[in-house]
Order: structure tokens, then C-alpha cells, then sequence
């Protein structure tokens, strides 16, 4: 049923009895959140929702999709289709996202039909495009690697004159994850291969890092903002594999720089919802940035079992404008194991052996088909020994991957 004409699409001060001193129209039910994107960040909001009575409305590839399972009004469309986009946004009260994928154009369009977007598209081209990214950063003093846009093979070798040598990191600006889209290019012959599709090219020196680390952040339309701790992300193959909150040994003078900057994006940029900061802590003890994405992210899942409030509910609170929720951490040390796909198609017969042996282990998947190598869910791990919880999180994700075997 259409309710979008009934319901006033912001909420405010509760009028008194007399029905006075409301700030703004009165709502007569429950917002609905359009949610853009089926994949495994839109099953875990939405569930992040359910104890506050949230309704979702989900526009998914296919039914197939992880959200798309388990979400209960579910239009099947293409995102990329901007008719698509706007039936959808009919009945919804505002829009957030799966993914940074929806053309910055239909992004404006729905913007000016009057629907609050949020993270705005003015904001969201920072996650979309990595050169509009690096230039906004370096225009409001961000640390970041060594950059500048190449256009062949040839401009890479003059980059690589200008910071230190081969090797050098190539990117397309739009379109990748999970290192799809990275080239690490060790000589001019090397420089060819990102050329050939055709997209621009981004090229960055190698940064050389001890480790990876998030800072993740979450701000409102009020400008209230939270910070989590500062996590360490571990990557196998160009793939997060664990993450340990809060990053071991990290100073407290860096851990402070790097959620000040994580903050200081938040309000530049105007992003509204999460905000996660990928950082590179090089080995000469400095932090630069490396990646921005707005929308829930994988270095924050430790926070579901670990954090007072996690960054899934602080993302719905945000695209709302509610007060925001406390995200400091419950337990000393919260580890979160990615589980991917491996040769055994039936995850749920590791349930038994994965539960009996950690009570306290937090299992979260997906329901994506088992395929090698493909992320399908991931586990948390909390406790006051961190070499005994990285242990647990990382038997866990390895038994029900069928690379650990008891
Ligand atoms: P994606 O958008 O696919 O996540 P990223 O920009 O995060 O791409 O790069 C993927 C990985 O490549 C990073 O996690 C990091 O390990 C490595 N990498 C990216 N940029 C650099 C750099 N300038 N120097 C060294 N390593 C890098």
C-alpha cells in the first residue's frame, strides 16, 4: 500500500496533550528506510532495525540477494535505472545504501523529487570516485599518499621520477573493491594493463605501512557524531581477513589523530551515516588515508558483539537524525574473522563442533551460497586475552570455511 502522500516525512518534538509545540508535522506511523543495494550491509542494517520498529523497503538485484531474503518489501530493479529508482523511493522516507554504485546523477534527481538522501550525493562522490576523493582530501589538509591522476603508460613512469621509483599503485577511480580495480605496477610494462578499460586512472606511490587500520564514524543531520575505536585490518590477497578492535599497541596519540580526521572528514565532506576511513600507519609512525567508504563497512562488524551501540544501528539512527548511540567498546579486545567460501558447501554442519567449543563465539552469515573464495559471513570474538580471542575467531572462521578440521 502507498503511504508516502500520509506520512509526513520528518519527525520531531512529541506535541503536548492539547496538541501543541510539535516541531514538526505530526508522523502517524513508523519511518521507512529505502535501502539501495541487497547485499550483506542491507541484511545487517535492516536487522539493526528491527527492535525500533524501523521499517525497511529494499530495492535488490535479484530476490536471491542476502538482504533480499530476509528483508519483506522488496522491489526487484536496477539501481542504474533512474524510473527504477524513483518508483522505489515512493513510500520511502528517506534512502541510504548498500553500495557507493548509483549514478551521482539519479542521486541529484531524487534529491531535487525532495527525498533526503543521506550520505547526499555531494558527499557520496567522495566514495564513488577515488581522483574527487584525493583532491577533496588534499584541499582540506588530509594526509594521503603521493598521487596524481596518469593518462598512459608513459605518465606513469613520470610519476614514478617523481615519488620514489617502481613500484608504483595504480587504481581505477571508479568501480573497485576488495582490490579489484588495484594494479601494483613494478616496472612501464606493468603500467599498461589498467589502461585498457578505457576509465581514468589514479597512481599513488607505494606506501610503505606497518599496518592497516579504520577509523570508523558515524554523523547525523544534526551534527552529532561518534567515533569507535580505532581498529587494525588485516588483508590476505587484497581481502579483509580479520579485525582486531581496539588496534594493538596503537599510540594514543595517533589512535586520537586518526578519529579526529575520521570526524573532520564527516563534517567537511557533510556525510551523514557511517563513515569508514581506511588508513595505512606507515613505518615511519605517521597515518595517511587510503580509501573512504559511507555506508556501514566490514572493519566495523567487530562492533555488532562489541560495541555498546553497533555501527549498523548508528547508521539507521543517522540516516533518521536520531540521537546516536554510545560506541565504545564492552570488552577489552573484540576480533571479528571473516568466513569465506571454501570446498564444503554445507556451512551449518560446523555449527555444531564451532558452538560446542566457544559459547561465546557470534556467528553471522550472510545465506549467499558457499563458493571458494567468496566473503559468506564472518564470526566476533570478545574477550580479555587477545592472543586467546584472535585464536577462537580464527579456529571459528577456519572450521566453518573447512580449512581447520578440529
Ligand atoms: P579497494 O577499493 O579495492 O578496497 P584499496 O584502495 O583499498 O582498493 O586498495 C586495496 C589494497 O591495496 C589496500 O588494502 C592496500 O593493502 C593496498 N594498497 C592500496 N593503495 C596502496 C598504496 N598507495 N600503497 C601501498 N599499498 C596500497
Amino acid at each position: 500500500m502507498e503511504r508516502s502522500g500520509r506520512v509526513a516525512r520528518r519527525f520531531g518534538r512529541r506535541p503536548d496533550r492539547a496538541g501543541r509545540g510539535g516541531g514538526y508535522p505530526k508522523r502517524v506511523t513508523f519511518p521507512v528506510v529505502g535501502m539501495v543495494g541487497g547485499g550483506q550491509l542491507a541484511r545487517m542494517t535492516h536487522e539493526a532495525g528491527i527492535p525500533l520498529g524501523i521499517r525497511f523497503k529494499l530495492l535488490s538485484d535479484t530476490p536471491q540477494d542476502s538482504a533480499a531474503q530476509v528483508v519483506s518489501d522488496v522491489v526487484i530493479g536496477d539501481y542504474r535505472d533512474l524510473d527504477t529508482l524513483r518508483d522505489f523511493a515512493r513510500g520511502c522516507d528517506v534512502i541510504t545504501f548498500d553500495h557507493e554504485h548509483v549514478p551521482f546523477e539519479h542521486l541529484r534527481a531524487l534529491e531535487a523529487d525532495g527525498i533526503p538522501i543521506r550520505p547526499g550525493p555531494d558527499a557520496l562522490v567522495h566514495a564513488q570516485d577515488k581522483g574527487v576523493m584525493r583532491a577533496r582530501l588534499v584541499e582540506i589538509g588530509v594526509p594521503c599518499p603521493r598521487h596524481r591522476i596518469v593518462t598512459d603508460a608513459a605518465d606513469v613512469a613520470a610519476f614514478a621520477q617523481e615519488v620514489d621509483g617502481f613500484p608504483v599503485i595504480l587504481k581505477t577511480v571508479r568501480g573497485g573493491y576488495d582490490g579489484k580495480g588495484v594494479w601494483f605496477a613494478r616496472s612501464r610494462e606493468e603500467a599498461e594493463e589498467p589502461f585498457r578499460a578505457g576509465v581514468p586512472v589514479l597512481a599513488e606511490e607505494k606506501v610503505d605501512f606497518s599496518r592497516e587500520l579504520a577509523a570508523n564514524v558515524v554523523r547525523s543531520p544534526h551534527g552529532q557524531a561518534v567515533a569507535y575505536p580505532v581498529v587494525e585490518s588485516r588483508q590476505v590477497d587484497g581481502v579483509c581477513d580479520t579485525v582486531i578492535a581496539p588496534a594493538p599497541d596503537l599510540s594514543e596519540e595517533l589512535s586520537g589523530q586518526a578519529q579526529e580526521l575520521a570526524l573532520r572528514i564527516a563534517a567537511d565532506l557533510d556525510v551523514i551515516g557511517h563513515l569508514a576511513v581506511e588508513l595505512f600507519e606507515t613505518t615511519d609512525g605517521r597515518i595517511l588515508v587510503n580509501e573512504l567508504a559511507m555506508r556501514p563497512h566490514n572493519s566495523g562488524h567487530w562492533s555488532q558483539d562489541g560495541a555498546v551501540t553497533s555501527q549498523f544501528a548508528n547508521h539507521v539512527r543517522a540516516v533518521l537524525d536520531l540521537p546516536l548511540g554510545d560506541p565504545r567498546p564492552r570488552a577489552t579486545w573484540t576480533v571479528m574473522c571473516n568466513v569465506l567460501g571454501g570446498d564444503y558447501p554445507d556451512m551449518y554442519q560446523a555449527y555444531l563442533h564451532c558452538m560446542a567449543r566457544d559459547p561465546q563465539l557470534k556467528i553471522h552469515m550472510y545465506g549467499k551460497d558457499v563458493k571458494p573464495g567468496r566473503k559468506v559471513g564472518h564470526v566476533n570474538t570478545y574477550g580479555d586475552d587477545l592472543a586467546e580471542v584472535l585464536e577462537r575467531a580464527r579456529h571459528a572462521a577456519g572450521y566453518l570455511r573447512g580449512t581447520i578440521t578440529e
